[in-house]
């Protein structure tokens, strides 16, 4: 699913988490990604007809196209990436310290 790494379908240290999350959880994840050492990891899970990314539990506001690409090369979802700088633009799903 990661467009970074286009032969396979799931980054490799990825894999067994979400065979896990398939197997043991009603999760329906739609995407993800490792970050590959530069951005923050993303599960994105579809739950309550709401995609929305596990990990950090911000909420995406669309239904595809979910990763944006760097100069790099590299995939990311901005609304993760920018989720500390602008914690109180960010849609979330709920907040983990509260
Ligand atoms: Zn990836």
């Amino acid at each position: 699913m990661c467009e970074f790494n286009p032969n396979t379908r799931i980054d490799p240290c990825l894999r067994k988490l979400i065979k896990n999350l398939k197997t043991y959880t009603k999760l329906n994840t739609v995407a993800c990604c490792c970050g590959h050492g530069k951005y923050p990891m993303t599960i994105l899970v579809k739950f309550d007809n709401e995609i929305f990314d596990l990990v950090s539990g911000v909420v995406i506001p669309r239904i595809r196209k979910f990763y944006k690409r760097d100069k790099q090369g590299r995939y990311h979802i901005p609304e993760v990436k920018n989720a500390q700088r602008e914690k109180n633009q960010i849609n979330w799903r709920k907040d983990p310290c509260t």
